[in-house]
């Protein structure tokens, strides 16, 4: 390496650019007034401080279309103050959105890296505007920052990006972390630019995923896509050679602010609310569904396993509720909308079929929470039903348990991230056996406060530990460093 590039790669290492889909703040139109509002988040709080300490920069869409003209410009700078670190905006055209982003980034990627094969949309125009956009994020990368920064990507939307960057002569170091699941290669396959992708994925120096599974999967896919390469498989990690290259490759378990939650959860006003909450439901243990409105989290199956249980198990009837809070999401995609409309339908049926005077089985909420009432829901929740269909790691089974500080019992999906950390205190079911959700329920209902809380203070343990500062942290040291330990043997 020659001094000059080592001289520059060292006096950048302790900035920070960061790359998402979205930048962290919220640009709308009222009126006939732009307005900015910061955004919220695990992801945004986690990397606030990192960014600020590091001179750093957030790079993502700004939201808006090059159609709708924002004066971005002129938006930021009160945004940036209290942010605390600069914000760069990619502005798509209307096109790019329809094509990249609810096309190739969600119609394509999100159901096929979710296992859901007959939900993929395999279409030519969505791949050429997904590497359009993405050209379009490095150019205006490029433009703004020093070519020597780390840069850390995020997610499925940008996974051409570290490559593009390259093209354009970036030479600081280059992360990427997957947030979603990575699918089997049986499924990645059947993808047409499979080849292109999985290269793009190996133009960077750290690859991380949130589960053990999802690399192990990934270094399959590259095995059988690039023969050439040589992988040598570490303890937690496993090294690529490509091209005299190194790319590492990782399991970054994304987590919560642990504390803030636990602090959340016993502030009296969360108690409070929790107990009014409470009150609604008398004599009724409380089951806590709470999830975005996507056909990957399971509620169409959760309601049925409900049913299942108040079948099986008529002793529940007029004992426990189905607190379901829908939050709203992607509802201008037709998709969507019949999901909603097919989870409504049962709901009808299922409430049709077994309320009695006193006592409605589900209640339904579609809509977002304020942070009391989230804190509060949680805090006031005998059993949380989190029965994703699969989901690269699933936040609220993390913050339920940061949450229940006196017991409380998580029923998880084993096709969550999550599973993987979460298996010695949670209830493990998989979403598709309906009799095991409905068994797991009524042993839920069942379980003494000592094994709760048993199993409860495990699952917080762990948490209180593997939070979502030490997730940056770790992410970030592997980023730096690029070093591990040599290979013991070649795959
Ligand atoms: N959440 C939210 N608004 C709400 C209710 C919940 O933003 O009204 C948050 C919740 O606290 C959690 C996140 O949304 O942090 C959901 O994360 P998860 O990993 O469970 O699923 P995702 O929606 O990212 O697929």
């Amino acid at each position: 390496m020659g001094r000059d590039r080592a001289e520059r790669l060292k006096a950048a290492a302790d900035r920070l650019v960061v790359v998402a889909n979205r930048l962290p703040v919220t640009v709308a139109k009222q009126e006939q007034e732009w307005t900015v509002r910061p955004g919220s988040g695990g992801l945004v709080t986690a990397l606030a401080p990192v960014l600020r300490n590091r001179n750093g920069l957030w790079c993502g869409w700004s939201g808006t279309t090059e159609e709708e003209e924002a004066p971005l410009e002129g938006l930021f700078g009160e945004a940036e103050k209290q942010a605390g670190f600069r914000l760069l905006p990619v502005t798509l055209s209307k096109e790019e959105v329809e094509l990249f982003y609810l096309g190739f980034s969600n119609e394509t990627l999100w159901p096929l890296f979710h296992d859901l094969l007959g939900r993929t949309h395999f279409e030519k125009t969505y791949w050429e505007s997904y590497l359009k956009a993405n050209q379009r994020y490095a150019s205006t990368l490029s433009g703004a920052i020093d070519s020597a920064s780390p840069i850390w990507v995020h997610d499925y939307h940008l996974i051409p990006l570290g490559g593009r960057l390259r093209e354009g002569g970036h030479i600081g170091r280059i992360g990427f972390f997957l947030h979603i699941p990575f699918p089997t290669s049986d499924l990645f396959r059947r993808l047409p630019w499979r080849r292109q992708l999985i290269e793009f994925f190996l133009a960077y120096d750290l690859v991380g995923f949130q589960t053990r599974r999802d690399f192990a999967n990934f270094i399959h896919c590259v095995r059988e896509m690039l023969p050439d390469v040589q992988i040598f498989p570490g303890s937690s990690h496993y090294t690529i050679l490509l091209r005299g290259r190194r790319i590492l490759v990782q399991h970054f378990p994304i987590s919560i602010d642990f504390q803030e939650f636990n602090r959340l959860a016993k502030f009296p006003s969360t108690q409070e609310a929790a107990a009014i909450f409470q009150d609604k439901y008398p004599d009724q243990k409380i089951i806590l569904g709470l999830d975005r409105l996507d056909y990957t989290k399971g509620v169409v199956p959760r309601f049925r396993a409900f049913q299942t249980c108040l079948k099986k198990y008529p002793d529940l009837r007029g004992k426990v509720v189905l607190v379901q809070v829908v939050v709203p999401s992607r509802i201008e995609v037709p998709e969507y909308q019949a999901m909603k409309r097919e989870l409504e339908q049962l709901l009808a049926q299922i409430n049709g079929e077994f309320t009695r005077p006193g006592w409605v089985p589900i209640h339904y909420f579609f809509r977002s929470l304020s942070r009391l009432e989230l804190a509060a829901m949680y805090r006031a929740a005998d059993i949380a039903l989190v029965t994703p269909i699969r989901d690269g790691m699933n936040l609220v089974s993390k913050e339920y348990c940061a949450s229940s500080p006196d017991g409380g019992v998580l029923i998880l999906s084993e096709f969550a991230g999550a599973a993987e950390q979460l298996r010695e205190g949670a209830i493990l079911v998989n979403p598709f056996d309906l009799d095991g959700v409905a068994d797991a329920i009524y042993g839920a209902f069942h379980m003494p406060m000592e094994e709760q809380l048993r199993r409860m203070n495990h699952l917080r343990n762990h948490l209180r530990q593997k939070n979502v500062y030490e997730w940056v942290n770790g992410f970030l040291a592997a980023l730096q460093e690029g070093q591990v330990p040599a290979a013991s043997r070649s795959a």
